[in-house]
């Protein structure tokens, strides 16, 4: 094992690195449970699961370790035309948990990330109706893809000279705290953000809609977490229109939520989700699940589609002791009894605070919106900022929504086995570091 301070560490990254997505120099060296080290043994709590959730039944948990080093025996690489056993146990779990209709009735190609999912999902949407026009949401992310990028609206994300793909369209978020309609809130509006997509259908594209993709909850656009009748909506307008719905529950997915899939807990079916993220416990696995029988039999064994890695055999026995774990753990219903308490504090605090405009929560997947002034709601991107840079010195990674101090979402998403006493230590040091912030205000 290599051993370097920071300071080494960080110069020799710098000569041939790129990190893409901002660069914190600390020299990260283990995890264990919900907290991380750095080489200096410094302790943080962490309350992002390192990339948005993917650690979310801890760092290194136990039976983890021992699957993958169990795996590592057998092989670590397999073609993906042969049957292998180990690809064919995680796909019986992941089918055991799938959610309504889909549960052990589906089909999926297993890959490595979640951009891979979501490419594999428009494809398979494509495949299925033989149309290629998509629509999704403008503050989303799906992917690094250039055709994924085409699926956001104009952000941090497509910083770059990138094309647009043809055919890919946007709708307005339901995104209650700053409704694009003016509306005054979630229960008193007539749902135009979902009936945006009727439009969209109807007056925006070619007539070629293959499907409508969403994140339950947008988690690199803002944690904005919509009421469940808008899903209702949603769900109709797709089978009025025969337009196919992806449900990307890459960050929402995997109990974070309170329930399995984020679908579950807005009471609404997809047609094929994708999951990524935490369902490896660390390790690169991603799944892209259709609903059985959307998939045309005569190309699911054709030569649609390949990723070398998908379906790496240690990362499905990784992925497999995953979803052991967090059945026996229990992990949805802590997460989302973990996740009321957070958020009951941070919607104690906000009135305290003139800066937190707004608390919005799902189980263990909250954010925290940073304002200048409560009235106007002007965002505070580098007041947002500032606090994840206050809050990572005193012992705790938070997440923003923006690299580049362009996100004012504080955002919460830490591993479902995270303790009262971690949780507390945790919202004490965001809450100093808020207060801090405010000095400048
Ligand atoms: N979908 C969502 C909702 C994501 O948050 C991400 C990554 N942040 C992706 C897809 C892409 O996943 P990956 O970076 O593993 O390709």
């Amino acid at each position: 094992m290599p051993e370097m301070s920071t300071q080494e560490a960080c110069k020799r990254d710098s000569k041939y690195l790129t990190h893409g997505w901002g660069n914190i120099p600390i020299n990260v060296v283990k995890g264990l449970g919900s907290k991380f080290w750095d080489c200096d043994g410094k302790e943080y709590i962490d309350m992002l699961s390192q990339t948005a959730g993917v650690v979310g039944i801890g760092h290194c948990h136990p039976k983890v370790v021992a699957a993958v080093k169990d795996q590592a025996d057998r092989s670590f690489h397999i073609l993906t035309s042969f049957v292998n056993d180990v690809r064919v146990v995680f796909a019986e779990k992941l089918a055991a948990v799938a959610p309504g209709k889909m549960k052990n009735n589906c089909k999926m190609y297993i890959s490595s990330g979640g951009s891979e999912a979501n490419e594999v999902a428009l494809k398979m949407a494509m495949l299925s109706t033989g149309k290629n026009e998509v629509i999704s949401t403008y503050f989303s992310y799906h992917g690094g893809t250039l055709a994924e990028l085409s699926l956001l609206g104009q952000s941090y994300s497509r910083v770059g000279p990138w094309p647009r793909f043809p055919g890919f369209h946007q709708i307005p978020n339901a995104y209650c705290y700053r409704c694009y309609f003016g509306q005054p809130g979630p229960d008193k509006c007539n749902l135009e953000c979902a009936e945006a997509l009727r439009y969209a259908i109807k007056y925006g594209s070619a007539g070629n809609v293959a499907a409508f993709l969403q994140e339950p909850v947008p988690g690199n656009g803002g944690h904005m977490v919509p009421p469940k009748r808008y899903f209702k909506r949603i769900r109709e307008i797709c089978d009025e229109f025969g337009v196919l719905y992806i449900l990307d529950e890459v960050q929402t997915g995997v109990g974070r939520s309170g329930k399995w899939w984020a679908s579950e807990y807005f009471d609404v079916e997809p047609d094929i989700f994708t999951t990524s993220k935490a369902i490896g416990g660390g390790m690169p696995i991603a799944a892209t699940v259709i609903r059985e029988g959307l998939l045309p039999e005569k190309i699911i064994d054709d030569q649609w589609h390949i990723f070398t890695f998908g379906g790496s055999p240690i990362s499905c026995a990784a992925g497999a002791a995953t979803i052991d774990v967090i059945n026996e753990e229990k992990l949805p219903e802590k997460a989302a009894r973990q996740g009321e308490r957070l958020s009951k504090r941070l919607n104690e605090m906000m009135p305290k605070y003139k800066s937190i405009g707004d608390v919005r929560s799902m189980g263990l997947f909250i954010g925290v919106e940073i304002v200048k002034d409560k009235a106007t709601k002007e965002p505070w991107y580098a007041g947002a900022g500032n606090i994840f840079g206050l809050a990572l010195g005193k012992g705790a990674l938070f997440g923003t929504n923006g690299a580049r101090g362009n996100g004012n979402i504080i955002k919460l998403k830490p591993p479902l086995v995270l303790t009262d006493e971690e949780a507390d230590k945790a919202l004490d040091i965001l809450e100093e570091s808020i207060a801090e912030n405010e000095k400048s205000l």
